[in-house]
């Protein structure tokens, strides 16, 4: 493993050197107790030890609303709209890596999705080991404390003034030598950034499944068929689709069309879609394969404890807590839902 130490007084003129090239984002303190990544300019002050990003971050490759096609209903044309800036995101945690590395495969499956792709190759991806961890957060129970890939380069804070940065990639290593000669990491350095890593895991194991991720797509399965315990659940529930819009791992889009007046031009579009609206299983003739909310509730964990992985290997949940956060009606934490079904299924027996 390739790695530099980076100190603090570097760092800006890093920024400055990559944002000729890059359109840069940071976590900043937003609202509140709040965090959001915004676009980095010299007055942003980046919040190094925050603790999650209140949006999903895959608006940077799959943006709410993207125009796909334009076309000319005169001449019978069309082109494909692709906008691909080039990007870089810097301090993105472990687990919303692992949500970008799973959108990766599930957007280059079957029919690759030109526009993401274009997008993810456009973008540098530099991750940073968490500080603090959300209190609504699970990761470390979801095998999304650590990533092998998926980044460019990995920044752990191993003192107030210093930076163990992992290289991840030639792009990332050309990327940390552009303001000029940097140090390489001693052994010390590296067992800081270990034991960085093993402080946060510590906090984040507070909050945790109680048994081992593998097992959710068998347990979740088992209660398919309990329609007591999903309509339970899912009494309160506004069918508001917070949930989906604030996760990482939740990539689901509708598409439309629309032309101008005289019915000339027309561009073809797409904007977040999520299985929890009432019209997403809607199709013609009014007929809603999941016309209730109990219906749609429990397809969301369906969809994130198995469908996920029987594609993937792995949970389409990464554990970050955000729906957790952006639910009103407190019932959208994944958690508690697969922890409750293994408490049942742990009686039954
Ligand atoms: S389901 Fe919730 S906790 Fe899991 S990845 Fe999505 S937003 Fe995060
Ligand atoms: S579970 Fe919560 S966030 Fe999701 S649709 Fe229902 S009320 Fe909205």
């Amino acid at each position: 493993m390739i790695a530099y130490t980076i100190y603090l007084p570097q760092i800006k003129g890093l920024l400055r050197k990559w944002s000729q090239e890059f359109e840069i984002h940071v976590p900043t303190r937003a609202e509140g107790d709040f965090f959001e990544f915004r676009p980095w300019t010299q007055e942003v002050e980046i919040a190094w030890d925050y603790d999650l990003a209140y949006t999903t971050l895959k608006k940077f490759f799959l943006p709410p609303k993207e125009d796909i096609l334009c076309f000319n209903m005169k001449d019978y044309s069309a082109n494909p709209v692709i906008n691909a800036p080039r990007q870089l995101l810097l301090g993105v945690h472990p687990y919303d890596i692992k949500a970008v590395n799973q959108l990766d495969q599930l957007m280059d499956m079957d029919s690759p999705d030109v526009n993401y792709r274009a997008r993810r190759d456009n973008t540098l991806i530099f991750g940073l080991e968490p500080a603090n961890v959300a209190d609504t957060a699970f990761w470390s129970s979801m095998g999304a404390a650590r990533v092998d890939f998926g980044f460019d380069l990995y920044w752990t804070r191993i003192s107030p003034g210093a930076f163990f940065v992992q290289v991840g990639s030639a792009k990332g290593e050309e990327m940390i030598k552009l303001d000029g000669p940097i140090e390489k990491s001693s052994v010390a350095q590296k067992e800081a950034a270990r034991r960085a890593h093993l402080k946060i895991l510590a906090q984040a194991e507070k909050r945790t499944l109680k048994y081992d991720w593998n097992r959710v797509p068998d347990q979740v399965n088992k209660f398919f068929s309990n329609r007591t315990f999903w309509m339970e659940r899912a009494k309160t529930c506004l069918s508001c689709g917070s949930c989906n819009l604030v996760c990482p791992t939740c990539y689901c889009f509708d598409i439309q069309e629309e032309a101008d007046d005289l019915l000339k031009q027309g561009k073809r579009y797409r904007q977040w879609d999520g299985c929890m609206l009432t019209g997403f299983a809607e199709i013609a003739g009014g007929h809603n394969f999941r016309a209730s909310a109990w219906e749609r509730y429990r397809h969301r964990y369906m969809r994130k404890g198995k469908y996920i992985f029987d594609k993937l290997g792995e949970l389409g949940c990464v554990g970050c807590g955000r729906c957790v956060r952006a639910c009103t009606a407190r019932i959208a934490n994944p958690r508690e839902v697969y922890n409750d079904i293994w408490e049942a299924i742990k009686n039954e027996i």
